[in-house]
């Protein structure tokens, strides 16, 4: 038997936002990022759904999960984007998966193994342009790209950075990143014998920045249907909006009447004051609603949002349901998603939960049962 907690992914949903980024990418490759458990709404389920929409590639984190991909059937490229040290060579070329490149330390270890194998391995050089985290300097790209070029085995297919904040409408920083970005890569083709791929765009540069498409687009967030800069996006976005693909809910197991001046739950951090009626909610922070969430969030229950009432614990959420009616237990609590006409975000807990709507999507995605809905 299913647990009352229940997170439902919808793909027609899924479909909706690939299709809209695919738009928006005008007609360049789209690779759907699918990492973290496709943001908590299942990799396989969901790279399934963007293959059959049209998807030219794949990306994941680390390489257990290109191999899960590998194994559920998927032939196309799956970059990996942690990067590759030696310990990941073997697998990498074993489940032709596709490596970024951060370092030059790697590049003889991954020839030589290519060369055992007597296969051609394709490679993405990842290169800092401003996000101060992983990869090469512009000025260290021309001496990384030569040593892959000069390896024997190795087929440069493509070169890319990353936006530190292209959810930030006409950013200063962004305009950096693109301008490094693009003279880098002019100098490099220069030098470059073959042809090569070029990628920068994540889901704000695809919305808010038309001159970072390149070669291809790589958004994650859109696809599951939230903006990058959170509400702000969903009010500001024209045409087809993103759908939202993941619900949360539960059941009520309890409803209570206390006196005013009841002390509630773990600390007592709310005292009634007037007599209240309580929900009890199956749900805690082992559920992935965290404990940042106490005395802050809403969920909705009879199509009414509800407040959260002192604190969650590991298993277990109080609702104040005084001002709310006839309710029951058995009765449906939703705390992501619609009921009725009221709608609660991931953008919405993010904000009470001091983060952004890609935590929430993994949190929750991940901590309970899941139910994909074809
Ligand atoms: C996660 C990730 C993306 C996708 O970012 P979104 O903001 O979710 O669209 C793109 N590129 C890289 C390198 C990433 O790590």
């Amino acid at each position: 038997m299913l647990s009352h907690n229940k997170v439902e992914i919808r793909a027609d949903a899924l479909r909706h936002n690939f299709s809209v980024c695919r738009r928006h990418a005008g007609g360049v490759d789209v690779l759907a990022m699918v990492k973290g458990d496709a943001y908590g709404h299942g990799m396989v389920d969901c790279a399934r759904i963007f293959v059959q929409e049209g998807a030219a590639a794949l990306g994941v984190a680390e390489v257990p999960e290109g191999i899960a991909l590998r194994e559920a059937g998927f032939s196309l490229p799956i970059l990996v984007f942690a990067g590759i040290i030696p310990q990941t060579v073997a697998a990498t070329l074993d489940y032709e998966l596709t490596p970024i490149i951060t370092d030059v330390a790697v590049v003889d270890k991954l020839a030589h193994e290519a060369e055992k194998r007597g296969r051609r391995v394709k490679v993405h050089i990842k290169m800092d342009a401003g996000m101060g985290r992983q990869g090469a300097l512009p000025e260290e790209m021309i001496t990384l790209v030569q040593k892959v070029e000069e390896a024997s085995r190795l087929t440069l297919q493509g070169i890319l950075a990353h936006f530190p904040m292209a959810e930030e409408r006409n950013s200063d920083n962004s305009y950096m990143v693109l301008e490094r970005f693009n003279r880098t890569i002019e100098e490099i083709r220069g030098c470059l014998s073959t042809n090569c791929h070029y990628h920068i765009a994540n889901s704000g540069a695809l919305f808010y920045l038309p001159d970072a498409k390149f070669d291809m687009v790589r958004p994650g967030l859109s696809l599951y249907g939230c903006y990058p800069d959170g509400k702000e996006g969903v009010e500001s976005a024209e045409g087809e909006k993103l759908q939202p693909a993941m619900t949360f809910s539960t059941r009520i197991i309890q409803v209570r009447r206390l006196p005013e001046g009841s002390g509630l739950g773990y600390g007592q951090t709310t005292i009634t004051t007037r007599p209240t009626t309580l929900a009890v909610l199956p749900v805690g922070y082992a559920n992935g609603y965290l404990r940042r969430l106490s005395n802050r969030a809403q969920v909705l229950i009879r199509g009414r949002r509800a407040p959260v009432i002192g604190r969650i614990s590991m298993n277990l959420t109080l609702v104040d349901i005084t001002d709310i009616g006839e309710v029951a237990p058995g009765d449906e609590a939703v705390l992501l998603g619609r009921q009725g006409n009221q709608e609660l975000t991931a953008d919405d807990i993010a904000e009470w939960m001091d983060t952004i709507s890609y935590e929430v999507l993994c949190l929750l995605g991940k901590m309970n049962e899941r139910v994909f809905i074809r």
